[in-house]
């Protein structure tokens, strides 16, 4: 693993200690070393799904000064995992100002 960035826990045997590390495309992939998997590796070949589930299904855990919100930005994932952001309707922006009325003769 060229760059470990954090551990999580595997979805197929629950090992808790599984390595995250960055492929050599930049995206994380997890490595579990459960008496199971014995090495098996998780790639998520920059897929959202994919990164999503490593980031929350498998509780990933990042190593003190890795940002993942920066990881989850680069994958368009939300900011934090938890409760579902209610929507904030976007102010619709002010009207066009009038085109200046002409002045007329008779203005
Ligand atoms: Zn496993």
């Amino acid at each position: 693993m060229k760059q470990k960035i954090g551990e999580c826990e595997c979805a197929d045997c629950g090992f808790t200690a599984c390595d995250v590390g960055l492929d050599k495309s930049g995206h994380p992939y997890a490595v579990c070393w459960g008496k199971e998997c014995e090495g098996a590796q998780y790639f998520t070949y920059g897929k959202k799904p994919r990164v999503r589930a490593l980031l929350e299904r498998m509780k990933f855990r990042p190593l003190p000064g890795f940002n993942v919100a920066e990881l989850r930005a680069r994958y368009g994932l939300d900011a934090a995992p938890g409760p579902a952001p209610v929507p904030d309707p976007a102010p619709s922006p002010p009207p066009a100002p009038a085109a200046k009325p002409r002045k007329t003769i008779f203005g």
